[in-house]
């Protein structure tokens, strides 16, 4: 018995173009399937190409803006015509805005909320369709610390992530009898792009993680291989609606 053998498997990775969705893709192609990175931004793709098929895996990039969604729908689609299957969805893009909440618009508003939460759904709805012919599938979606805590800076950002919690336990309810497993995983703070505008933003943010962080360090992408090999094997198979935090103890520290 190989728990952990992801062979002749394929998978979608929005936002694995980099930070975390690469990390999470990396751990993914070791156990073998072949990936399917998505993002806007073409030039972040060769480098993370190069990354992937270094582990001896088929990887293509596809552009898509997840907000969209005919271009979610597009993105599973390609990734049938390129690999002839979808088994497993990394729902990870994201973006932040950092304000106090009197100071947003509401087109801030709903630009955090489209990138992190309905982009997840809307991804979710195309890859339920090509799991079901498959005889199911995982879905990983990435929630936050911002899934349990509040800031005051965070209102869009932590109504997001907080939803993601919530459809992850609503969608393993319903696609349950389809054998799909959806699970959410909350990272710690982890070193990306991301996150180096948020220390530029946020004062006293880069000691405040470590101080709390009983590993006393930041996360870095390659500490979300594992548990995105976890959730994506067959090791997972009776785990679905949980929340998984990655975060080296942020979140059991006082
Ligand atoms: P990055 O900014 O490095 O990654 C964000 C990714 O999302 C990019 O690859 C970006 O690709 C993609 N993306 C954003 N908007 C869209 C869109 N509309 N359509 C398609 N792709 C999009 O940050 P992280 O790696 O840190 O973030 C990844 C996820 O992890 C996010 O959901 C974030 O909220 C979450 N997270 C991060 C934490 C951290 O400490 N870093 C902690 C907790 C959660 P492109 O630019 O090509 O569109």
């Amino acid at each position: 018995m190989n728990l952990f053998n992801l062979t002749g498997k394929v998978a979608v990775v929005t936002g694995g173009n980099g930070g975390i969705g690469l990390g999470m893709a990396e751990g993914i192609a070791s156990l073998g399937a072949n990936l399917v990175i998505a993002g806007r931004n073409v030039d972040k793709a060769g480098p993370a190409l190069a990354t992937l098929r270094a582990l001896g895996v088929k990887a293509e990039f596809v552009s898509a803006d997840v907000t969209v969604k005919a271009q979610c729908q597009g993105l599973i689609d390609a990734a049938e015509r390129l690999f002839g299957r979808v088994d497993i969805l990394v729902n990870n893009a994201g973006t932040s805005i950092r304000k106090m909440p009197q100071d947003f618009t509401e087109e801030e508003w709903h630009q955090v909320m489209d990138t992190n939460l309905t982009s997840a759904f809307l991804c979710s709805q195309s890859a339920y369709h090509a799991m079901k012919k498959v005889g199911g599938g995982k879905m990983i979606n990435i929630g936050s610390m911002m899934s349990l805590f509040g800031a005051p800076y965070a209102t869009p950002y932590a109504s997001s992530k907080g939803g993601i919690v919530q459809m992850t336990r609503a969608l393993a309810t319903a696609w349950a009898k389809d054998n799909i497993q959806v699970n959410a995983v909350l990272p710690g703070w982890i070193d990306t792009d991301l996150t180096k505008r948020a220390r530029q933003q946020v004062s006293g943010l880069h000691e405040s993680v470590e101080k709390r962080t009983p590993e006393g360090r930041w996360g870095v992408p390659r500490d979300m291989s594992g548990v995105a090999a976890f959730l994506a094997s067959e090791a997972s198979n009776f785990v679905t609606g949980t929340a998984i935090p990655v975060d080296g103890g942020f979140s059991i520290g006082m």
